[in-house]
């Protein structure tokens, strides 16, 4: 019995936030107690006001006489108490991080106020009868309404204990009742003593845990951020060629269906231009591998320029060859821009000096459009403008076919 409240003691005190926290754990506590602080001062000022109106109206006269004109005088010092307490929180509550300390010492002197006075009502009560009910609903009220530490509670009960103990035998002449009283307000300072323990824990808990879960939804949202941002890049690489950094074939693939129905639909052309680099592998095997990757990234990024105002699908489509989809562009069109394209290349003016065609690179390109139908596939298409293509290399290079 005696190791279990042993524990329980233990228990209560030992309870702590961790280091990381502690200024947002006494910062939390001062702006609750500031605020119940404000309440209170308030709440006792506007009732201490009712008590004296109330009694002057009922008591008249009598005001004037002990016991009455003892409570006439202690609610006046509450109210000034009061207001005075109210002033200094108001003033407190503009910056309560840098007020800690204040707020926390003012708390407790507060309630050693509150509590005495509740003592003082009491013990004017003992002239009358016997009862020490404030002085109890006090110890109560401190206990559940402020969250003290338990060693300030302590030091707030110890103070007021010993002030009520000291005065009773002066206020209640019966020996047997001033011995029930001191009894039952240590067991009533005990108990809530006690019960503000169990909350001032159950608080730290409450902080813990709402610390713990901020902490992991914190960890939570970076490692959701860090997966968006692997998974917008593995989408962005799933699409990409290597090499060149433009559109992969498993894009050209995707977009030509969507393309093909979207055509299909409207009923409007659909158009397919086909690239291959001419000579290149006269190129490669002059020049290197190196500087044939890099005459291929230069021309992709030539067909993606000059393609730009038609078509944002250009693709590699394997080896030096790339793809242009077209929707909604007609042959003439489409033609237009494979002459722009052939020209821009040959701008590029890298050098091939074992072209027999001429002193730079030069492309070849196949045409093809259709309006898409039934009749027809996108094999056909794709089948079609490769023929194109491949007649115009039978032409000997750098020229269009349709
Ligand atoms: P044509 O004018 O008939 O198109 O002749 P070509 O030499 O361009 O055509 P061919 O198909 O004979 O040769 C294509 C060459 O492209 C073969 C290969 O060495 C080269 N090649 C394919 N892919 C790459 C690549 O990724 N990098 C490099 N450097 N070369 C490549
Ligand atoms: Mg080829
Ligand atoms: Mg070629």
């Amino acid at each position: 019995m005696f190791f279990n409240l042993l524990k329980l003691v233990r228990g209560l005190i030992q309870v702590s936030v961790s280091e990381k926290y502690a200024r947002e754990f006494e910062i939390s506590l001062n702006s609750i107690n500031l605020v119940r602080g404000k309440v209170i001062s308030i709440t006792f000022i506007l009732m201490e006001l009712i008590m004296i109106i109330s009694s002057l109206i009922l008591k008249k006269g009598d005001m004037l006489k002990p016991p009455y004109m003892y409570y006439g005088v202690m609610y006046v010092i509450l109210i000034i108490a009061m207001i005075i307490y109210l002033i200094i929180y108001l003033n407190l509550e503009k910056n309560i991080p840098q007020n800690g300390t204040s707020i926390k010492i003012t708390g407790i002197i507060f309630s050693i106020t509150l509590v005495s006075w509740c003592v003082g009502i009491s013990l004017i009560d003992q002239l009358s009868y016997g009862q020490i009910i404030v002085y109890v609903v006090a110890i109560m009220s401190v206990a559940v309404v402020p969250i003290f530490k338990p060693t300030e509670l302590f030091i707030i009960y110890l103070i007021s204990q010993a002030l009520f103990i000291i005065l009773l035998p002066y206020f209640q002449k019966s020996s047997e009742i001033v011995f029930g009283n001191i009894v039952n307000s240590t067991f009533f300072l005990i108990s809530s003593w006690v019960i503000s323990g169990i909350r001032y824990k159950n608080y730290i808990e409450e902080f813990n845990n709402k610390k713990i879960i901020e902490e992991k939804t914190y960890e939570l949202n970076r490692v959701n951020k860090e997966l968006e941002e692997a998974n917008r890049k593995l989408e962005k690489l799933s699409k990409t060629d290597s090499l060149t950094g433009i559109l992969n074939r498993l894009v050209f693939d995707k977009t030509m269906k969507e393309e093909w129905e979207r055509c299909k639909e409207s009923l409007e052309p659909l158009s397919l231009i086909m690239v291959d680099i001419d000579l290149f592998k006269l190129f490669n095997d002059n020049y290197g591998h190196q500087a044939g990757d890099d005459c291929i990234r230069q021309v992709a990024g030539a067909l993606v320029a000059s393609a730009k105002p038609f078509s944002d699908i250009v693709a590699r489509y394997g080896g030096e060859e790339f793809v242009i989809i077209l929707p909604r562009i007609n042959k003439e069109k489409a033609l237009e821009l494979a002459e722009q394209l052939r020209k821009n290349v040959e701008g590029l003016a890298i050098p091939h000096a074992y072209s027999f065609i001429s002193k730079y690179v030069t492309i070849s390109l196949g045409v093809h459009t259709l309006i898409p139908s039934d009749e027809s596939s996108i094999e056909k298409l794709i089948r079609t403008t490769d023929n194109a293509l491949y007649q115009a290399k039978k032409k000997r290079n750098n020229v269009i076919y349709y």
